[in-house]
């Protein structure tokens, strides 16, 4: 009730005071679904950095949701490597397949507020309903989400009739949980106003999390999503500055409005650019030349390794 909100708001405000003088904590969180390359040093190192510059501390995190994907024995290189690396980072080292049940409260959370449903469909369903909307003469087309993770959901199964969405569930239809953007902003900028974020480089940033549309919290293969786990797992592991490559520089617009929705603090962002090969090609894990595993294997050195990264 009211009470409650009242009794609320100054404790937030203190902690956002002493959050700001408090040293820096960063992280790096990488998955362990290949060998990691040169970029990932370049990354790991910058996240370190920026710990460093103020005192503060590193942490390190094994994003390891994805079971058809991850690896244990890739789990151990990336450690290897690391190490390699000369990074040093506080233990425990949290791995997200170890706190499902944090990714679950976060989403009950959301559920208790009616932001997310169920939704069925499969890939080449939301395909075939974007195609048929942009063929209708009246309808705006449809716009990309900017994150490459596919395109904007068209919202099908929020507009499904309540019996309809339980009987699905109860036949054992398998189904993602999604978020309902509209509302979730709706009840975030009644509560807040507008939604902003820092980045250290570039200043105040205003969120727009509606470019995305309804994004998926929990996937049908999976009881969480990369949104919903970064978020939770940021806020638990009290990151207050989140460093990463830009090509994920837009996902902040959504972790923003998450963090807000589950009363977490919004840490500050800083970005780098991602390395390239010799055509300017990214780095990806499938180029095994560049692999950190190969370069130590072929006995290169250090400051080796950092020149090819252009880290100095
Ligand atoms: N785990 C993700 C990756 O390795 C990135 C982590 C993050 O969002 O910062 O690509």
């Amino acid at each position: 009730g009211t009470l409650a909100v009242l009794r609320r708001r100054p404790k937030q405000n203190i902690n956002r005071a002493m959050n700001k003088k408090s040293a820096i904590v960063t992280r790096f969180a990488p998955s362990p679904t290949g060998h990691l390359h040169l970029g990932h040093a370049y990354s790991a190192w910058f996240a370190q950095r920026a710990a460093e510059e103020s005192g503060g501390r590193f942490l390190l995190r094994i994003e390891d949701i994805d079971q058809t994907r991850c690896r244990p024995e890739y789990e151990t290189v990336v450690l290897d490597d690391l190490a390699w690396l000369v990074l040093t980072w506080e233990e425990p080292v949290r791995r997200q397949s170890d706190h499902m049940a944090d990714y679950q409260a976060a989403l009950t959370k959301l559920e208790e507020m009616d932001l997310i449903y169920p939704c069925f469909c499969s890939r080449k369903e939301i395909r075939a309903e974007i195609e048929r909307i942009n063929e209708a003469p009246h309808d705006a087309p449809n716009k990309s989400n900017g994150d490459k993770r596919g395109p904007v959901y068209p919202g099908t199964c929020r507009r499904l009739y309540q019996d309809d969405r339980e009987m699905r569930v109860f036949a054992g239809e398998a189904y993602a949980l999604r978020l309902n953007m509209q509302k979730a902003i709706y009840l975030v900028e009644q509560k807040r106003g507008n939604l902003s974020w820092l980045d250290l480089d570039q200043g105040e940033q205003r969120a727009t999390p509606e470019v995305f549309g309804d994004v998926v919290l929990a996937r049908k293969d999976e009881p969480t999503s990369y949104h919903l786990s970064v978020t939770v797992d940021d806020a638990a592991q009290g990151i207050n500055l989140i460093t990463r490559g830009e090509d994920l520089r837009d996902v902040t617009h959504v972790h923003c409005l998450l963090q807000a929705l589950l009363d977490f603090e919004t840490p500050d962002y800083r970005f780098h650019h991602l390395l390239t090969d010799r055509d300017g090609k990214r780095f990806a894990k499938r180029d095994k030349s560049l692999t950190l595993q190969t370069l130590r294997e072929e006995g290169k050195s250090l400051a080796e390794v950092k020149a090819m990264a252009k880290w100095a």
